[in-house]
């Protein structure tokens, strides 16, 4: 595996009125290998979205280093690359459509990027149908589903070719279909197109997806694994004010009474094969 992203020892300040500066990200380092899939949790204020807005080089850091394939994000010359590598997916499923029918939505960003119009067609049908969208291509995007705008979103984003996806928080405004759906896709662009993805997200049940949990704490990594580590038992999420999904603590309680359950057993389907 190769790393995609780099963070060496990142500090990122928010510059405050009353000079008083808040230091959102404190010495922070991560690498995120090619076609790995994080998901990044912790309380409110600890730092995921300011994180998640350094990858992509919205925000730049105050100290330290971040790189995107080899690309430094303080670098203005680097910028076009990166942004053509990283592309982000925001919360608000309406702030993010600019056009009035779902393939004019996702052709937009292909167009600021000059690929060809003979081109764009493909590339336009190709990202609805990876998100399952192809049917409603001639629909009006604000009469669609908050699950379907989140997956129009990421057909825009995903017609460009990323090499990584970065969602911040893409589910907490959709009920739970919506949720469903979007969480589908964003496995499948990981798991058959091989797009890296960071997925910040407070649904605990969603990170369970993920190759990679990274727990965030007041700015800096407090737990990095996998879901069953972080999952396990033995790291005390509630300190953090975060919950153990139902599924993992249903197990921690079975083996407290003595039933033997095989490490890396996370999701119901898993466990009702162990009990059937
Ligand atoms: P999270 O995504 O985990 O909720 P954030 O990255 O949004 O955390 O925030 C981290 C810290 O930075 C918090 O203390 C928050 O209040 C502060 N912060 C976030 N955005 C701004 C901003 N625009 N100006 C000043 N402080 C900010």
């Amino acid at each position: 595996m190769s790393a995609i992203i780099e963070l060496q020892n990142v500090t990122f300040e928010y510059p405050s009125g009353d000079n008083r500066q808040t230091k959102a990200l404190k010495n922070l380092s991560l690498t995120v290998e090619e076609g790995e899939y994080i998901a990044l949790i912790g309380p409110n204020g600890s730092g995921k979205s300011t994180l998640a807005r350094h990858l992509n080089a919205i925000l730049l850091p105050t100290g330290g280093i971040v790189t995107v394939d080899g690309f430094v994000t303080t670098q203005e010359e680097h910028r076009w690359e990166i942004r053509r590598r990283v592309g982000m997916v925001f919360q608000n499923p309406d702030n993010q459509i600019v056009a009035t029918t779902v393939e004019e939505d996702v052709a937009f960003g292909l167009e600021n990027l000059g690929i060809e119009t003979s081109m764009m067609a493909q590339r336009v049908t190709e990202a609805l149908e990876m998100v399952g969208l192809r049917s409603l291509r001639n629909h009006a995007p604000h009469l669609l589903s908050g699950g379907q705008k989140q997956r129009l979103a990421i057909a825009g984003i995903i017609a460009m070719r990323p090499r990584c996806l970065v969602l911040d928080e893409p589910t907490a405004m959709l009920d739970p279909r919506g949720r469903r759906e979007v969480l589908e896709t964003i496995k499948r662009m990981n798991h058959q197109e091989g797009i890296t993805v960071v997925h910040i997200t407070h649904f605990m049940e969603e990170a369970l997806e993920a190759d990679r949990v990274i727990v965030m704490d007041r700015g800096q990594i407090a737990h990095a694994g996998p879901p069953a580590e972080i999952f396990g038992g033995d790291i005390d999420l509630y300190a953090l004010n975060l919950e153990v999904p139902a599924i993992p603590r249903l197990i921690q309680l079975l083996r407290s009474q003595g039933m033997d359950i095989p490490a890396g057993v996370l999701k119901v389907d898993e466990l009702v094969n162990i009990l059937c």
